[in-house]
């Protein structure tokens, strides 16, 4: 598949000030455009949220990769929980990155569409649930990142409790003013960093669609 502007996009990140090669490189070498609708393909390479259907959008290119850097911040190896699957892009770069990632959606049809996606670019590495991801995915757990792509109200105690010990959960933390919140297990301390103001769909409770 055609990945020029991929790399493209990976370098106008760089400019927005993404640094981890890693990240550029999974940026790179991932196409954007078959997460977005047709009409839309031309706006993919953009640093831009852009509509998916449903009420929800495909985040900020920048803001995946600044979610992915962090996690890269903190040395995380082994397997990676995503809350909020919604086009499946994050879940394509982290894919390319860590060994498995596990991804929980609650709308049905994104989270099918979104396996069709991940398939045709054969990522093969990626479990996906069709749930509420407040729950987490307790039969999964612990895991030694998580990240959620949704802005939750408060931060979901499940989630926590599925952390290993030194684990991280990157998660958007608000309503109408959020922040993207790093939180480090260590024991059964959480030691808590808030690194930027964000704007995310809410992380709804329920998996009724
Ligand atoms: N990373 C995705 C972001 C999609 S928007 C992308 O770049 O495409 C956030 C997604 O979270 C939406 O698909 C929405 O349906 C999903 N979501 C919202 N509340 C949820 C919940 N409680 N459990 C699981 N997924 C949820």
């Amino acid at each position: 598949m055609n990945t020029r502007n991929g790399q493209q996009l990976s370098a106008l990140l760089q400019q927005e000030g993404i640094k981890d090669p890693v990240v550029l490189q999974a940026v790179a070498n991932t196409p954007r455009q078959l997460f977005v609708e047709a009409a839309l393909g031309h706006k993919a390479y953009e640093n831009t949220a852009l509509p998916i259907g449903k009420g929800q959008t495909i985040s900020q290119p920048v803001v995946v990769a600044r979610m992915t850097e962090i996690l890269r911040e903190h040395n995380i190896t082994g397997s990676v929980l995503e809350i909020g699957t919604g086009s499946g892009y994050q879940t394509a770069i982290l894919a390319k990155i860590y060994e498995h990632v596990y991804s929980v959606e609650r709308i049905k049809s994104l989270q099918f569409q979104a396996r069709r996606k991940l398939q045709q670019i054969d990522l093969h590495n990626v479990s996906m649930k069709h749930g509420d991801g407040w729950k987490g995915w307790a039969s999964k757990a612990p895991f030694t990142a998580i990240i959620v792509t949704a802005a939750a109200a408060s931060v979901p105690e499940k989630l926590l409790a599925q952390l290993t010990d030194g684990g991280v959960l990157v998660i958007p933390v608000g309503t109408d003013s959020q922040v993207l919140q790093v939180i480090k297990r260590q024991g059964d301390k959480f030691t808590v960093d808030n690194v930027a103001n964000v704007k995310f769909v809410p992380l709804v409770p329920g998996d009724i669609e």
